[in-house]
C-alpha cells in the first residue's frame, strides 16, 4: 500500500540539560515506523477512508553534546497486562475501534475480522495483531472504568444485576452485568460473595434488582425479578401433579391480585399506601402455604416454595415502593447480545481475554445506553493513552430527541 503522507517528529528540548532546540536545529533521521489507520466518515464525507502514514523520528545535538530523539508515545509498562500500549502497533486508533466494532458489537471472528480488512479496505493484518488490538484497547479503556463507571454503580439507587454462565479456556465462569441509569459494568469471574462484593463493596446502599443467589442477601434493600417467579408459578400451574398445581394457582392468583394494584398505586395519588399492610392477611396466608410445602414431595413446588421463604422481604418489597421495578428487564438486555457472543465464540480463551473483553464491553453498553457512539471515543481513548496520558472522560448521555 503506498504511503499517502509522511509525518517528521523532532525533539523540543535536549532531553540530558533541558536546553530547547530552535526551531531551525538541524535533525538527523534516528527512526521511522509505519501506521495505518480508517477515518471515519462524517456527514460531509461518508464512506471509510485508509491512511497509510510513515512517521520518521529525528535527532538533534545539544550544545551540551548529547544527542536527543523524538520517539513514539508508550504507556509506562503496567504487570497487569501482557499488551503493550504504544504507538508503535502498526494498527491507528480508528483503526482498533473498528476491530472492535467488528469483533464485539457485529461478533464477527478474528478470522472474519482479517477477511473484512483485507477485501474491502486492502488491510492485511495477522490474526495476532487483531488479537492485539482488541487487547490493547482492553487496557486502553481500564481506568475510564474505574474512574466513569464503577463509582456510579457503587452509588446507584437502583442497580439491576444479573449472571450467566461463560466459558474462558476450559473453565466455567460467569458473565455478571450490573446496570444503573447511567452506566453498564461487566465482570467475568466465579459466581461468589467475593465477586459481588469485589465489585459493588460492601456499601452498597442502593436497591438492588437481582434473581435469587444466595449472595445478594448481603443486601438489604433488595428486589427480586417477579416475572422469573411468575413463571415457576405457572410451570406449576400448568403441570399434573396434584401437589404442584394448587400451590401454582394459588401463587399465580396472589400476583394477579397485587400487581393489579401495584399499577393502581403508580397512577393513584403519591405517596401510595403501603400495600404489604394493606394486603397483611392475604400475605399470611400465603406465607403458611408456602411453609406447609416446605418439605413438598414435588421437587420444583418445594424449591419454589423455599425461595419465597428465603427471599420473602425482597419478593414483596415493591408492594411498599410499587414505583420500583417489578422485573430485571434492564439487566436481561443487557446481557442478550453478549448471551449470542458466547454461543458464537465459545466464550474467552483466557483470564488477559476475558477482561479485556468486560472492559470493553462496559464502555460499549454504556456509551449504547447514554445514545452515543462508542466508536469515536474508543479511537480517542487508544490515541491518549498510547501517549500516555490520561483517558478522556466517558461522554454524557445524548439530549433526548
Ligand atoms: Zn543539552
Amino acid at each position: 500500500m503506498p504511503v499517502q503522507e509522511e509525518i517528521l517528529h523532532s525533539p523540543d528540548r535536549c532531553r540530558c540539560c533541558g536546553t530547547p532546540f530552535p526551531a531551525d536545529a538541524p535533525t538527523k533521521g534516528y527512526n521511522g515506523r509505519y501506521a495505518l489507520d480508517v477515518v471515519a466518515p462524517t456527514s460531509g464525507s461518508p464512506g471509510l477512508e485508509v491512511r497509510h502514514t510513515k512517521h520518521v523520528y529525528l535527532q538533534r545535538q545539544c550544545s551540551c553534546g548529547h544527542w536527543t530523539h523524538a520517539e513514539p508515545g508508550r504507556c509506562a509498562e503496567n504487570t497487569d497486562w501482557q499488551v503493550e500500549l504504544t504507538e508503535w502497533h502498526l494498527a491507528g486508533p480508528m483503526l482498533v475501534a473498528l476491530i472492535c466494532a467488528l469483533s464485539l458489537r457485529q461478533r464477527v471472528s478474528r478470522r472474519g475480522v482479517q477477511e473484512f480488512l483485507a477485501d474491502w479496505l486492502g488491510v492485511s493484518l495477522s490474526i495476532a495483531a487483531i488479537h492485539q488490538c482488541l487487547h490493547e484497547a482492553g487496557r486502553a479503556v481500564a481506568p475510564v472504568i474505574e474512574r466513569d463507571i464503577v463509582p456510579l454503580i457503587r452509588e446507584a439507587e437502583l442497580l439491576h444485576v444479573d449472571e450467566t454462565g461463560w466459558k474462558e479456556g476450559n473453565q466455567l465462569l460467569w458473565l455478571w452485568v450490573f446496570t444503573c441509569t447511567t452506566a453498564t459494568l461487566f465482570a467475568i469471574g466465579r459466581r461468589s460473595r467475593r465477586m459481588l462484593h469485589k465489585i459493588l463493596g460492601e456499601a452498597f446502599v442502593g436497591w438492588l434488582m437481582s434473581d435469587g443467589f444466595w449472595a445478594y442477601r448481603d443486601y438489604d434493600r433488595r428486589l427480586r425479578c417477579l416475572a422469573h417467579l411468575i413463571r415457576k408459578a405457572h410451570g406449576l400451574d400448568q403441570s399434573l401433579d396434584p401437589l404442584a398445581r394448587p400451590f401454582g394457582a394459588a401463587t399465580l392468583a396472589l400476583f394477579e391480585d397485587l400487581l393489579q394494584q401495584v399499577y393502581q398505586a403508580r397512577e393513584g395519588p403519591q405517596p401510595p399506601a403501603d400495600l404489604y399492610q394493606k394486603n397483611r392477611g392475604k400475605l399470611d396466608a400465603f406465607n403458611d402455604l408456602c411453609v406447609d410445602h416446605w418439605d413438598c414431595a414435588h421437587e420444583k413446588t418445594r424449591q419454589l416454595a423455599r425461595e419465597f421463604t428465603h427471599d420473602w422481604e425482597a419478593i414483596w418489597a415493591v408492594l411498599e415502593f410499587p414505583r420500583l421495578p417489578i422485573t430485571n428487564n434492564w439487566a436481561e438486555q443487557a446481557l442478550r447480545h453478549w448471551v449470542i457472543s458466547r454461543r458464537i465464540s465459545q466464550g474467552t480463551r483466557t483470564e488477559q481475554g476475558s477482561l479485556a473483553f468486560a472492559l470493553l464491553v462496559s464502555v460499549i453498553e454504556t456509551c449504547r445506553k447514554r445514545g452515543v457512539s462508542p466508536w469515536p471515543y474508543l479511537a480517542q481513548v487508544v490515541q491518549q493513552r498510547r501517549k500516555g496520558e490520561p483517558a478522556p472522560v466517558l461522554p454524557e448521555p445524548a439530549p433526548a430527541p
